[in-house]
């Protein structure tokens, strides 16, 4: 089970706000706004996402599901030129600057196939389809990350809000928010941006 850092009073005003209420304000009012006018560059999110260099150790897994094991392995540390180079402007935007993706913007936010997804800046797997649901706000969700080493738990303040951020363990990238309003078993909704996951259809062994 992965930590949880959100206070009971954060929980209880995310509660009251519900999913929806939360869903409207982040992308509606203020993110919203920021992805269409920006080109990768101009967001004033989150701010810079910086990854300091060493090893990390992560869950590996094939395409065909297969767990390869707990491998230690260097953190991805790039520039922002090189980050440019490897992501589109929106992705960019949300994986290394914080910012959210307009809901039922992207391609992944109803279970469709058997895949795992994987990180879109440095395909360290995130999550299984067998814990994709479909949560109704217009992102991808899911109520456990495929393994605990693979993300981050940080604590995100910003825009008044306490909730907790989720990012790559292995390139820090921004991949979106975990809330405590989800399906069981877990009662967690990890709440993805699509344009942070690239999905890698499952195949046979
Ligand atoms: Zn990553």
């Amino acid at each position: 089970m992965p930590r949880k850092q959100v206070t009971d009073t954060g929980r209880r005003q995310l509660l009251q706000w519900g999913a929806a209420g939360v869903a409207t304000l982040v992308t509606g009012g203020l993110f919203g706004s920021l992805i269409l006018a920006g080109d990768g560059t101009a967001v004033a999110a989150a701010g810079l996402i910086q990854t300091t260099p060493g090893n990390v150790a992560l869950q590996v897994y094939a395409d065909d599901g297969r767990d390869l094991g707990l491998q230690q392995l260097p953190k991805l540390v790039l520039g922002d030129a090189e980050w440019h180079k490897r992501l589109s402007p929106a992705a960019f935007a949300i994986l290394r600057r914080g910012n959210t993706e307009p809901a039922f913007s992207g391609a992944h936010e109803r279970p469709a196939a058997r895949g795992i997804f994987r990180c879109a800046g440095c395909a360290t797997a995130l999550y299984d389809d067998a814990t994709e649901f479909d949560s109704g706000t217009g992102w991808p969700s899911f109520w456990q990350p495929i393994s605990a080493h693979n993300v981050i738990e940080l604590r995100d303040t910003s825009f008044g809000m306490l909730r907790t951020e989720i990012r790559c363990a292995r390139c820090d990238g921004h991949l979106g928010h975990m809330f405590h309003d989800g399906p069981a078993p877990t009662g967690l909704r990890y709440c993805m941006n699509s344009l942070a996951l690239r999905f890698v259809p499952r195949r046979a062994a």
